[in-house]
């Protein structure tokens, strides 16, 4: 079967700092009429310790870059590295284990468990893992995102930013190499989001963690040292220094960018299986990717957002 009937790039290997690589990633969702492809060929490293903003137009492909880079989804074809792990060599026990062992996770819904208290829910992923909480930084992470007086308070019991704050401990508290975030100021007003926004710089100047967030959102980039641009599957930006260089203006412009050259846009997926939380259809949205031109036929229609419990 032919993945990607466009030549290859020379492939870019990783950098000897790069914490996460990925080389020439394609993922097609769909068959036949409705095939479509969300990445075409992208090749891109994240060195350790810098945090990076991918943006776009929505459709670009920034979610599906990011669930393939955290092992939540698996490419059509080419390889991500994370560490020294290839996560195609992994089998689904041991991509969710190193999930959970070396990357963590915050969405724009929280992904809470409604039963479980703050505490609770921040120490599930090391009760999955069986491990012990480092007290410390428990007490450290809790006091920095101001939650001591909630650690016994249900999720129904806490406001929308606390509750995302809980998100970000529980993504910490197992001091995770990587951290991916997906809009995870989406749901936030900006006094909330400009302290999600630091602690997750601090997380990487200070601590030393790679930071990979998906936004749509120039403020929020501007916390970032980097800045990727996705259209159509593609790369088609790599900005440094975000705050300088990238404007509320020029991400506007790709959200109204027109799809003259765009073929028509295609259907809903026939996959009858429910999109992952923020997945919109081809049929909803601004900007179209391309419909895949290859002979490929894809048979892994969906990408399951898996999250190992806790995340
Ligand atoms: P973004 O995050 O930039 O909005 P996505 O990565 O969610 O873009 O989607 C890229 C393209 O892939 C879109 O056209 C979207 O409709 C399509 N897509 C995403 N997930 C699925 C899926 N599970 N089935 C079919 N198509 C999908």
């Amino acid at each position: 079967m032919t993945m990607n009937p466009r030549p290859n790039p020379p492939t870019r290997s990783a950098l000897p700092s790069a914490i996460v690589s990925a080389t020439n990633l394609v993922k097609m969702y769909g068959s036949g009429d409705t095939l479509v492809c969300a990445l075409d060929d992208v090749s891109v490293n994240f060195a350790a310790g810098t945090f990076t903003a991918i943006m776009g137009p929505s459709g670009s492909g920034k979610s599906t870059l990011m669930h393939c880079l955290a092992g939540l989804d698996r490419p059509t074809a080419g390889s991500v590295v994370v560490g020294n792990t290839r996560l195609e060599n992994l089998d689904d026990n041991n991509l969710t284990k190193l999930r959970r062992d070396e990357i963590g996770f915050i969405f724009q819904s929280f992904n809470l468990l409604p039963t479980h208290t703050a505490k609770e829910n921040i120490l599930l992923p090391l009760k999955l893992a069986g491990r012990r909480a480092d007290k410390a930084l428990l007490e450290q992470l809790v006091t920095s995102l101001s939650l001591t007086r909630r650690m016994n308070h249900l999720p129904s019991q806490m406001s929308g930013g606390e509750q995302q704050r809980v998100a970000v401990a529980r993504a910490l508290i197992s001091q995770p190499k990587v951290i991916f975030a997906d809009e995870p100021t989406g749901a936030l007003d900006s006094r909330n989001s400009t302290r999600l926004l630091e602690y997750l710089r601090e997380a990487s100047s200070v601590r030393g963690q790679t930071i990979i967030m998906v936004t749509h959102d120039a403020t929020a980039a501007a916390f970032a040292d980097r800045a990727l641009v996705l259209a159509d599957g593609h790369i088609i930006d790599d900005i440094a220094d975000p705050a300088r260089h990238l404007t509320a203006a020029t991400v506007r412009t790709w959200d109204t960018r027109t799809p003259a050259a765009a073929p028509p846009l295609v259907a809903t997926p026939t996959s009858g299986l429910p999109l992952p939380t923020g997945h919109e259809t081809a049929t909803t949205q601004p900007y179209a990717p391309r419909r895949w031109t290859g002979n490929a036929t894809s048979d892994d229609a969906q990408p399951a957002a898996r999250m190992n419990g806790a995340n």
